[in-house]
C-alpha cells in the first residue's frame, strides 16, 4: 500500500518555514505502515489507513496544517477530556470526584477498572469514568446531546455534527460499553439508567471532526479554554489545569508514562486514528492517521508527535528555561514624564523629588515571580517610593497569585499614605482592585496624574492659570521698549474648551504664545482624541516650527480648558527682520529656545523608548 497524503490548497501559511517542516514530517512517516484500522466498531473498519494529516494551532490563531487535514473522522475517546472538562464545570470538582478518581490505570481503554472499595472508576479517561462523566451530563441536563455538542462546537471553533453510521454502528456492537455501564449502574455511581449513560457516550463519540479541529481544540485547552481563532470560551479556564492534568497522566491508553517521558505534551488519541496534543501557553497540535498500534494509538501520530517533541523542543518539562525577567524596566517620575509639558519651576521640584514616584515596566506573565521581583525591586529603593505605577501594556496575564499580590500592595502602600497607580491593563486582566488603587488605561494619564500628585505632596504652589505678556517665554530677554514696540503688532485669540485651535495640514501663518489655559498637542492615533504629543500652559508657545519651514501644520491643538494667546503672524515677524532687526533677533532666540527645550524632551523620549 502506498501512501498518498494529500496536499490542502495553498494559504498565505503554506510558504512558511513550518509549512515546510510539517511536510517534512509527512514524507518522513507516510512510509510507517504498521498497525491496522480500529475494526471492533464496524463502521470504523471503513477508515482508508492511507490518510495522514498534521495540523499545529498557535495561541494568537496561526493555523499550520499538511496533509489530509479536512478529512472527517470520529472523535471518539478524544471526547472524554472535553466531557470531563464540562462535568467539572457544572458540576463542580467535588462531586465529580466523588464519582470518577484522578488515578492512571495503566490499563487498556476498554478495561472494567473500578476502585475496588468504592466501585468508581479510577480515572475519567478510560471508558467507564467517561460513561460515569456522560452520566452525570446526561443527568444534569435537559438536552445532554446538545450541550455536548455544542462545547464541542466552541473547541473546535465551528460547528461539529455526527457521524449517524459510525454511532449506530457502536451502539449495535458496543456490548462491553454497556456491560460497564450496567457495572457502574450496579454501584449507584450514574446518576441515571445505564443506558441512557452508554447512549450519550456512544453519541459523543460519534461527533465528527477533522485533524484542523484537534488542532485546535488542542489550542484552545493551551489557551485556557479560549479558542485562539474565534476568541470564544469553550471551557472554564478553572477547569483546564485539571483537564490537562488527567491527559497528562491518563491520556494515553496503557503507553502513557512512556508517553510523558518520550514526548512530554498532555494529549488524548482515539480508536479513529487521531491524536491530539497540548502545550500549555504555546499550541495545540493535531494528528490524523487511522492505523492503530496495539495499544490503540495512531502509529503515525505516535510518531509525528515524538518528533515534533523532539525536533521543536515541545517537552512540557524544560529544564534551564528561562522566561523574560518581569520588570522590563525601572524609572523615577524625574526621569519619564508624561506629555505634559512642566514650567521651569516645576521640572525642578520633580526632578528633586524623583525617587519618590517609581515606575516599573512589567511583561509577561503577572503572578508569583513578577510579585517578588516588583517587591524586591521596591524594597531595595534607596528612597522607598510613594507613588509606585506598574506599567501593565506588556502583561499578557494575570494569575490568581498576581491579582492577589497588586491589590495587597495597593492596600499596603495606602496604609503608609502611598497610592499604588496600575496603567495600561488589557480589558481581559482580572484584576479586581480596591478603591485605594488608582487605575488608568494609558501610561501618560497615569504619570500626568502622579506628577500632579508629587507636586501636590512637596507643597508646590502648581503653575499659575495665567501669564502676563511680559512673562511669556517667547519674550525673555526683550527690553520694555521693544515689548511695547512688539505689543501692538501682536494678535488675540480666545478659545472655548474643546475647540480646535489648530488642525493638521492646514496652512500655518503664526506663532501662538498661550497666555492662559491649557493646550493639547494630538496627533491621529490611538482612540477617537488621537496620541497626546504632549500639552501646553500658560507661558508656552507653539505653532513655532512652521515659522521655519513655511509648510502646513503637522498636528492638531485642541483647547482642554478655556484658553487665550497672543499670535504672532510670520508676515510681521519676516517684516521685523528688516524694520527691528535687534528685536527680530531677540525673538529668533526665543524661538530658538522653544524649539531646544521640546527637542531635549524629544530626545529624553528616543533615550526611554531605544532603553
Ligand atoms: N467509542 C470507543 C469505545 O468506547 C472509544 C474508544 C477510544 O477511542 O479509545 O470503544
Amino acid at each position: 500500500m502506498t501512501a498518498s497524503p494529500t496536499v490542502v490548497p495553498a494559504s498565505p501559511t503554506q510558504t512558511s518555514p513550518i509549512v515546510h517542516y510539517l511536510n517534512g514530517l509527512l514524507e518522513r512517516f507516510a512510509p510507517l505502515e504498521q498497525g491496522a484500522v480500529a475494526t471492533y466498531i464496524p463502521e470504523l473498519a471503513r477508515s482508508d489507513p492511507r490518510r495522514f494529516g498534521i495540523c499545529i494551532a498557535t495561541l494568537d490563531g496561526a493555523v499550520y496544517e499538511v496533509g489530509d487535514t479536512h478529512a472527517r473522522f470520529t472523535i471518539q475517546s478524544m471526547s472524554k477530556p472535553l466531557t470531563y472538562g464540562l462535568a467539572l464545570e457544572r458540576l463542580g470538582r467535588e462531586e465529580v470526584h466523588r464519582r470518577v478518581g484522578v488515578e492512571p490505570s495503566g490499563d487498556p481503554f476498554n478495561e472494567i477498572s473500578l476502585n475496588p472499595a468504592t466501585g468508581t472508576p479510577v480515572n475519567p479517561m478510560i471508558n467507564a469514568g467517561a460513561i460515569a462523566c456522560a452520566g452525570l451530563i446526561a443527568a444534569a441536563d435537559d438536552d445532554p446531546l446538545e450541550t455536548l455538542v455544542d462545547a464541542y462546537s466552541r473547541y473546535a471553533g465551528r460547528r461539529l455534527d455526527l457521524d449517524e453510521a459510525v454511532y449506530r454502528s457502536e451502539s449495535e456492537t458496543g456490548h462491553r460499553n454497556r456491560a460497564i455501564a450496567h457495572l457502574l449502574s450496579s454501584f449507584s455511581v450514574l446518576g441515571v439508567a445505564a443506558d441512557a449513560a452508554v447512549d450519550l457516550y456512544f453519541h459523543q463519540c460519534a461527533v465528527s471532526v477533522d485533524c484542523r479541529d484537534l488542532a485546535l481544540i488542542a489550542a484552545t485547552l493551551a489557551n485556557g479554554g479560549v479558542n485562539p481563532v474565534s476568541g470564544e470560551r469553550a471551557v472554564e479556564e478553572g477547569v483546564v489545569r485539571e483537564v490537562l492534568s488527567v491527559m497528562t497522566t491518563c491520556g494515553m491508553y496503557d503507553a502513557a508514562g512512556d508517553w510523558l517521558v518520550s514526548v512530554g505534551l498532555p494529549a488524548k488519541s482515539g480508536v479513529s486514528g487521531g491524536v491530539f496534543a497540548v502545550l500549555p501557553g504555546r499550541l495545540g497540535i493535531g494528528v490524523y492517521s487511522p492505523a492503530l498500534d496495539a495499544n490503540g494509538n495512531s502509529v503515525r501520530g505516535i510518531a509525528v508527535c515524538r518528533a515534533l517533541s523532539h525536533d521543536l523542543a515541545l517537552h512540557l518539562v524544560r529544564p534551564g528555561e528561562r522566561t523574560a525577567l518581569p520588570v522590563r524596566a525601572r524609572h523615577e517620575l524625574g526621569t519619564l514624564g508624561s506629555k505634559r509639558v512642566r514650567p521651569a519651576a516645576e521640572r525642578t521640584a520633580l526632578r528633586e523629588a524623583s525617587a519618590r514616584a517609581v515606575i516599573l515596566e512589567l511583561q509577561g506573565e503577572l503572578g508569583f515571580m513578577a510579585a517578588e521581583a516588583v517587591s524586591r525591586c521596591i524594597l531595595e529603593a534607596s528612597v522607598s517610593p510613594e507613588l509606585v505605577v506598574v506599567d501593565l501594556r506588556r502583561v499578557t496575564r494575570v494569575d490568581r497569585g498576581g491579582a492577589d499580590f497588586v491589590r495587597a500592595f495597593g492596600e499596603s502602600l495606602a496604609a503608609v499614605g502611598g497610592t499604588l497607580v496600575v496603567s495600561g491593563a488589557a480589558p481581559g486582566l482580572e484584576l479586581r482592585l480596591p478603591g485605594e488603587v488608582m487605575w488608568f488605561t494609558d501610561l501618560d494619564a497615569a504619570l500626568e496624574w502622579c506628577e500632579d500628585e508629587l507636586l501636590r505632596r512637596v507643597g508646590h504652589p502648581g503653575a499659575p492659570a495665567a501669564v502676563p505678556l511680559a512673562e511669556h517665554e517667547l519674550v525673555e530677554g526683550l527690553e520694555p521698549d521693544e515689548l511695547a514696540r512688539l505689543q501692538p503688532e501682536l494678535g488675540t485669540v480666545a478659545v472655548g474648551r474643546g475647540t480646535l485651535v489648530v488642525r493638521t495640514g492646514d496652512p500655518a501663518d503664526e506663532v501662538f504664545l498661550v497666555t492662559s489655559g491649557r493646550l493639547s498637542v494630538r496627533i491621529p492615533g490611538a482612540g477617537p482624541e488621537g496620541r497626546r504629543l504632549s500639552t501646553l500652559s500658560a507661558g508656552m508657545t507653539f505653532g513655532e516650527l512652521a515659522y521655519v519651514e513655511r509648510g502646513t501644520r503637522t498636528a492638531d491643538v485642541y483647547a482642554d480648558t478655556d484658553v487665550e494667546c497672543r499670535t504672532l503672524s510670520y508676515a510681521t515677524l519676516d517684516r521685523l527682520a528688516a524694520t527691528d532687526p535687534r528685536l527680530y533677533a531677540k525673538l529668533l532666540h526665543g524661538l530658538a529656545r522653544v524649539v531646544v527645550v521640546s527637542l531635549r524632551r524629544a530626545n529624553a523620549e528616543v533615550a526611554h523608548l531605544t532603553a
